[in-house]
């Protein structure tokens, strides 16, 4: 590693997407392939902890009680109400990444992410993980067997918002279309390593158009 890599400041490396667009699955990808130099930040949330989950590693898991006092306090960064449940990244959590020289990689919803960005916007770099099409979308969230017709409801109409916030957004998108893992992660490596790579025109972007059109044309997303 060069000396420059060396001094390079922490970067808030940030991931919004729908549902399914594979933000979990590329985000460890990222680690694996950098793990002396990247790490997860880890959140806070009040929801209950799904089976396989663990305190620390996934989320810390806090009362709503708890969440509020530190809310209160200012500890957080950035929070939010995501399906009633509150979500936040505390100050604590990005202090001890960038003391510990490490990029840091966030799933986040986009009201955290525009957050993280009017804090640190120098250092924030962010993605908006789009799947191969609407329909590829739809295939994996029926495709998990886990969801409820009111649940991919709930998650095509965030999909479809999330989406218009990306097109409204001030900040600068990376949009970078999910087909293939391993293609996916290779533009993710070229694009995070060129601090000049340009950020996507959201309005003039193919996929983002397609994706718009069938997400507005599909009553479920409405
Ligand atoms: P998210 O965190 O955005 O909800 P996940 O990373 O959990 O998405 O991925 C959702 C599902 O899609 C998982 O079963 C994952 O293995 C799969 N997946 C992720 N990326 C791809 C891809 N490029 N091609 C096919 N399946 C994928
Ligand atoms: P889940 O409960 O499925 O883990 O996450 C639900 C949603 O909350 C996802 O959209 C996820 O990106 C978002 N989320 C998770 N942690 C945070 C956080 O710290 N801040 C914000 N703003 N959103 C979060």
């Amino acid at each position: 590693m060069s000396a420059n890599a060396e001094l390079r400041a922490s970067r808030l490396l940030v991931f919004v997407g729908p549902a399914g667009a594979g933000k979990t699955t590329i985000a460890h990808r990222l680690r694996a392939a950098r793990p002396e130099r990247r790490a997860f930040s880890v959140s806070h949330t009040t929801r209950p902890m799904r089976a396989g989950e663990r305190d620390g590693e996934d989320y810390h898991f806090v009362s709503r009680e708890a969440f509020e006092t530190l809310r209160d306090q200012h500890g957080f960064a950035e929070w939010a109400e995501v399906h009633g449940n509150l979500y936040g990244t505390s100050v604590a959590e990005i202090e001890r990444l960038r003391s510990a020289g490490k990029d840091m990689l966030f799933d986040i919803d986009i009201q955290g992410a525009h957050s993280l960005y009017r804090l640190y916007e120098h250092e924030t770099w962010l993605c908006f993980l789009l799947p191969p099409s609407w329909p590829v979308l739809v295939a994996r969230l029926l495709g998990r067997g886990t969801e409820t017709e009111e649940t991919v409801k709930r998650r095509l109409r965030t999909a479809r918002l999330e989406l218009l916030g990306v097109l409204e957004s001030p900040a600068p998108w990376h949009v970078v279309v999910n087909d293939a893992l391993d293609r996916t992660h290779t533009e993710l490596e070229a694009r995070l390593d060129d601090p000049k790579a340009a950020p996507t025109d959201v309005h003039n972007h193919p996929a983002v158009r397609a994706f718009l059109e069938d997400a507005l044309a599909d009553p479920r997303a409405s």
